[in-house]
């Protein structure tokens, strides 16, 4: 059954209903299960489970140190271009923000790799806006054949592509693909896109489908959480991580909780998820699966993260700039949102450290590709 097939037996309202019915009885049971069912996770992401934070952190953190060790992967976004022909209502490349659009051009992708090399890194994240007449898969051919000797990691985070354009750029160097679904909740997605590609939803969800079909060694999954209740849509991330993991067993997996933040010409969030719910959602998830890596961005605030790096997360960005040029071509263009931790990659690794951990400049498991 493809996973389409799947997410369609279920219904958004049910759903949510049987998370919000969790007992604390039902918490325990999770908490001591050998072997845990997505039933079990309903239960640890429930309200109820808020008064298991203190044992669920303690599982959380035992669990992810016996599978990743007391390391920290280090990675830092790459905009090549604001282009954009979506209307997405929570980002500030959205087509109908009056913003000035820019694609880095080769000499200008070389400058920008210049700074990010000078901060110490070898795993870099490019990102996209959709505007697939100029940001193509010749473009991204163009910029990994660029980018890729520079780095031991090059993942990407553009518009989905179609199966065989992914098998054009793996060979090239493409180590993973992250393809946030924003939300499960059709309708709200509707809402959301209301213009441009992105607004097939279908498409959109079938994009981890295609890559596992492609053979893409890791793959990242999530939701923006603030768009819709953000328990029912981890509910169906995590079904839909559980049926990849079945079907494409030979790729690795990790996630994202991007909670929305401000930008030039703002959405309010429909739905606050607080810095607990944020703990109890990434134990949750470390607690139903040990081998899926966490990563947490500079979206999150110094105090927060300081904090979660001990708790399951296991990799994480720093010194981040959101707009294309923002290292050296042009510092001074709008970001596609505001980050909240600023502080330089170095200043990161310190505290990296000082927690009793390792920072690690490159993604590690591959070499064991
Ligand atoms: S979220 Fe992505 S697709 Fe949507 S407007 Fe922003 S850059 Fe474009």
């Amino acid at each position: 059954m493809s996973f389409r097939e799947q997410f369609e037996r279920h219904d958004w309202n049910e759903v949510k209903d049987s998370i919000y019915s969790k007992t604390e009885t039902d918490v325990e049971t999770a908490l001591h299960a050998s072997k845990r069912t997505l039933d079990d996770f309903k239960a640890l992401i429930s309200p109820a489970a808020a008064r298991y934070l203190e044992p669920m952190a303690r599982l959380s953190r035992e669990l992810t140190q016996k599978r990743f060790g007391k390391t920290i992967q280090m990675y830092i976004p790459l905009y090549l271009s604001n282009e954009c022909t979506n209307i997405c209502t929570y980002c500030g490349f959205s087509l109908d923000n009056k913003v000035r659009r820019r694609t880095l051009n080769a000499d200008e992708i070389l400058k920008e790799v210049e700074v990010i090399k000078s901060l110490g890194y070898e795993h870099v994240l490019l990102v996209t806006g959709e505007a697939n007449q100029t940001v193509h898969v010749d473009y991204f051919k163009k910029a990994l054949d660029l980018i890729r000797p520079h780095f031991a990691q090059v993942s990407m985070e553009v518009q989905p592509l179609d199966q065989d354009e992914y098998e054009q750029l793996i060979p090239l160097g493409l180590h993973s693909v992250l393809i946030y679904q924003e939300t499960y909740h059709q309708e709200d997605y509707r809402k959301h896109h209301p213009k441009g590609k992105k607004s097939n939803f279908n498409y959109r969800l079938e994009t981890p489908d295609r890559l596992g079909r492609a053979g893409i060694y890791k793959m990242g999954l999530g939701v923006l959480i603030g768009l819709e209740d953000w328990r029912t849509d981890s509910f169906f991330t995590a079904l839909h991580l559980n049926y990849l993991e079945r079907t494409y067993w030979q790729t690795r997996y990790s996630l994202s909780f991007p909670r929305l933040r401000p930008f030039s010409g703002g959405l309010e969030p429909k739905v606050e998820m607080t810095d607990k719910e944020l703990v109890q959602l990434i134990c949750a998830y470390r607690i139903m699966n040990e081998e899926v890596e966490i990563s947490l961005s500079t979206r999150e605030s110094e105090k927060f993260r300081n904090h979660c790096i001990q708790l399951g997360v296991t990799s994480i960005s720093a010194g981040s700039k959101t707009n294309p040029g923002g290292y050296a071509v042009e510092p001074g263009s709008l970001e596609q949102f505001e980050i909240s931790d600023d502080r330089s990659p170095a200043q990161i690794a310190d505290m990296i450290r000082a927690g009793g951990y390792e920072p690690v400049w490159k993604d590690w498991d591959n070499v064991f590709v």
